[in-house]
């Protein structure tokens, strides 16, 4: 790559940061293990954290920044008490309808795997945003515990808009360890008689007669899982996450805020948070691109400083 020959551009992979530097409240640098060594590398304007919505706010808690109580029953020295770091993870639950297909259904080596797409309202949603959002695609993609076939096809449905709100906390002051998530996922049974709703959907659609050449059995959650107790049953037993974890960082300038908009940390100098925790509320749609615009957007911010 031409960028790597840049001067003021140093690679380092297969390191592990384990914590940000500080003189008071000015980020000085990073500390980083590599080849089990500790190193430092000093900055001369400012540390840009880009380590996504589990690890960034990891990062600042080791770093003493974070709620202070949690920080100081970890030992850790507090450099600005910031109680909404790791707080307001927000995250898509996805679940699915899984049937055999009667053939091959020859999906392209390029092909997505989510080749169609579609976002609805539910019922009684009346906001401007669709809460539902469902993805289509010719395999099988099974919770665990549940036996694919040759061939398949499968719907799978995420809520846009959870009512529940989770965390990412210090497990202990080992930068080594990983952190303690909590999704909170499905405490609302709004959400979950979205998702029962959602799943008859998307049987209704499978039983189109577009589908008749291609339908055999339904293999999740199965022909025998009809009543709203068992469909409450495999939303609670298989739900998962679908990797789009945001906001432990959030943009804002209310109390729980971490980053404000110009995505520097509150109450130090000297450093940006630049990623996906910094989202305040989670995207309605997948939130790769988004945060991709978010850096974008924070080059630029970044550019305009100088
Ligand atoms: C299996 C999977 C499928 C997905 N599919 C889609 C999709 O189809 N569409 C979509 O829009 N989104 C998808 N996502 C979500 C998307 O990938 C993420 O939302 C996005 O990558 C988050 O970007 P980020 O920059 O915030 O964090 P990340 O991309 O996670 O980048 C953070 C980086 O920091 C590094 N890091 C963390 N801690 C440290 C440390 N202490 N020291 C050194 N490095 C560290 C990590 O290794 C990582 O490289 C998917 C995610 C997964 C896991």
């Amino acid at each position: 790559m031409p960028i790597l020959q840049r001067p003021n551009l140093t690679v380092i992979t297969g390191a592990l940061v384990t914590r940000l530097l500080f003189e008071g409240t000015r980020a000085v640098g990073v500390e980083y293990l590599h080849s089990a060594m500790l190193h430092q590398v000093k900055v001369n304007r400012e540390v840009i954290l880009s380590a996504g919505a589990f690890d960034s706010p990891k990062l600042l808690m080791l770093s003493g920044i974070g709620d202070a109580a949690h920080l100081q029953a970890m030992g850790i020295s507090v450099v600005v008490d910031l109680p909404g770091v790791g707080q307001n993870l927000q995250d898509h639950v996805v679940v699915s309808v899984v049937y055999q297909a009667t053939q091959n259904l020859h999906f392209a080596s390029t092909s997505s795997i989510g080749e169609a797409g579609l976002f609805l309202h539910s019922e009684g949603n009346l906001e401007a945003t669709p809460d539902l959002q469902f993805f289509f695609g010719p395999i099988q993609f099974l919770p665990p515990g549940y036996t694919p076939s040759d061939f398949g096809f499968t719907g799978a449905v995420t809520l846009t808009r959870l009512q529940n709100i989770g965390s990412v906390s210090l497990r202990s002051p080992d930068p080594k360890d990983t952190p303690v998530i909590r999704l909170n996922c499905l405490q609302s049974e709004a959400d979950v008689e979205k998702l029962v709703a959602a799943i008859k959907l998307m049987r209704q659609l499978f039983q189109d007669s577009a589908f008749d050449e291609f339908r055999a059995e339904e293999v999740a959650p199965g022909a025998d899982v009809i009543s709203d107790e068992a469909l409450v049953a495999y939303i609670r037993g298989t739900g998962s996450t679908f990797w789009h974890s945001v906001g432990t960082c959030k943009m804002g300038t209310d109390p729980m805020a971490v980053v404000n908009p110009e995505l520097r940390v509150h109450g130090v100098e000297g450093l940006r948070v630049v990623d996906a925790s910094i989202m305040p509320t989670i995207t309605t749609g997948n939130p790769n691109a988004p945060i991709i615009m978010i850096g974008e957007k924070a080059a630029d911010l970044i550019k305009a400083a100088d």
